[in-house]
């Protein structure tokens, strides 16, 4: 049967029937007061979202290049940089960084664990001289499903003084609490094919006013991904460059969804849909690739041992069209992942999981009493 895939990767996430309808709108012009308008309602909203007073600007880009724009609008060539490298994301901001020959520490941890806060704390402390001028964290590690310490970390940050705390906030925005000017983040990047539950092609950068003092007298060449012209732009209600009007629209869209919804709901959801997916998992007696204590709210990393995790996911595919993804680098073929990020209900974990038992029950894995995973997540959406 056509027309039923449910995507359960980590993006692009599931889009709702008000987005949907507002992309198959006709464009507006985006020199028009009802452009203008929608936009200082977007704007107004996006603030919320991140739970900031400071500045949210709008780019046209995949998140990459969001976490690029957040990169190198504050930083100078040769400026010492910290990237914490959990991951492939993680990995990837490493690379970013080097291409703009900034001096680049990484702080390791394997595929599966959290960064350490400590690695951090000692090569701040031992800063005295405040060369470090960044710090760069991927709060959920999509790859792994591992939601790094970002809290902590960002405390040493702050006892450091100089050095910019940059997040890639792309699978944590809208899945767990991410207080922007509480915690006193400087720049957070994200994705609009991710929590946001519209299609890709918008990328999110949030700006602290340090990091805006730090723009002035960054070095590093921009022109399209200068944040400078966004931040003029979206002051007067516009943007620089011609933007993706439709994905605008619906955003307005899904942005009063979660208004509606409100933020502590949303992240009470994406906390149950991680604990039943993790138990569902559990029941199953698959090993999951990371601790409870550090689990990602928006993609869980499952690693089988006795069956194929890419067998499992043709099966999902072509017998449930459920789309699940594989594992990264290295861990292609190893892992296969869960994303319950977005526009994701109670029902569509336990449609995942039913399917999952049998496609387990068909790989001839034995190993779990049939429906046991089902029974694991109903046990925690009972629970209220
Ligand atoms: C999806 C994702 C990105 C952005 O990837 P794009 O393909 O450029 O949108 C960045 N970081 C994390 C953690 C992600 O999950």
């Amino acid at each position: 049967m056509d027309d039923k895939l449910m995507l359960m990767i980590p993006g692009p996430t599931p889009v709702p029937e008000a987005a949907l309808l507002a992309l198959a709108k006709h464009p507006i012009g985006h020199r028009t007061s009802e452009f203008s308008n929608l936009l200082a309602e977007v704007t107004q909203n996006l603030k919320w979202l991140h739970q900031t007073e400071s500045d949210v600007l709008m780019l046209t880009t995949s998140g990459t290049g969001a976490v690029e724009a957040g990169i190198i609008n504050f930083l100078s060539p040769g400026d010492r940089v910290l990237i914490g490298c959990n991951g492939k994301f993680g990995d990837r901001w490493a690379e970013v960084a080097q291409a703009y020959s900034l001096q680049v520490e990484k702080i390791t941890a394997e595929w599966g664990q959290p960064l350490d806060p400590q690695l951090f704390q000692e090569k701040l402390e031992a800063d005295t001289e405040k060369q470090i001028k960044a710090v760069i964290i991927t709060h959920s590690e999509t790859s792994t499903g591992v939601l790094n310490d970002l809290e902590t970390i960002n405390r040493y940050v702050k006892q450091h003084g100089e050095a910019l705390m940059i997040v890639d906030a792309v699978t944590s925005l809208g899945a767990v609490n991410l207080p922007m000017d509480t915690w006193g983040l400087d720049v957070v990047a994200s994705g609009s094919q991710k929590g946001y539950m519209i299609p890709p092609g918008l990328g999110f950068v949030a700006v602290s006013p340090k990091a805006w003092e730090a723009y002035k007298t960054a070095k590093l060449p921009r022109y399209y991904l200068d944040l400078g012209k966004y931040r003029k732009a979206t002051a007067k209600n516009t943007t620089p460059f011609t933007p993706p009007v439709n994905l605008i629209v619906a955003l307005h869209a899904t942005l009063r969804m979660m208004q509606a919804e409100g933020l502590e709901s949303i992240f009470t959801r994406h906390q149950r849909l991680m604990n039943a997916t993790r138990a569902a998992i559990k029941g199953l007696n698959l090993p999951l690739l990371t601790a409870d204590s550090c689990a990602s709210h928006a993609i869980t990393a499952v690693a089988p041992s006795s069956v194929e995790a890419e067998q499992i996911r043709a099966i999902m595919k072509k017998q449930f069209d459920i789309a699940l993804a594989g594992g990264q680098d290295h861990l292609k073929g190893k892992i296969f992942r869960i994303g319950h990020l977005g526009f994701v209900s109670e029902r569509d974990i336990l449609s995942a999981i039913a399917s999952l038992e049998v496609a387990l029950r068909e790989l001839g894995y034995e190993g779990f009493t049939p429906g046991s995973g089902v029974a694991a997540a109903a046990r925690v959406f009972a629970q209220s």
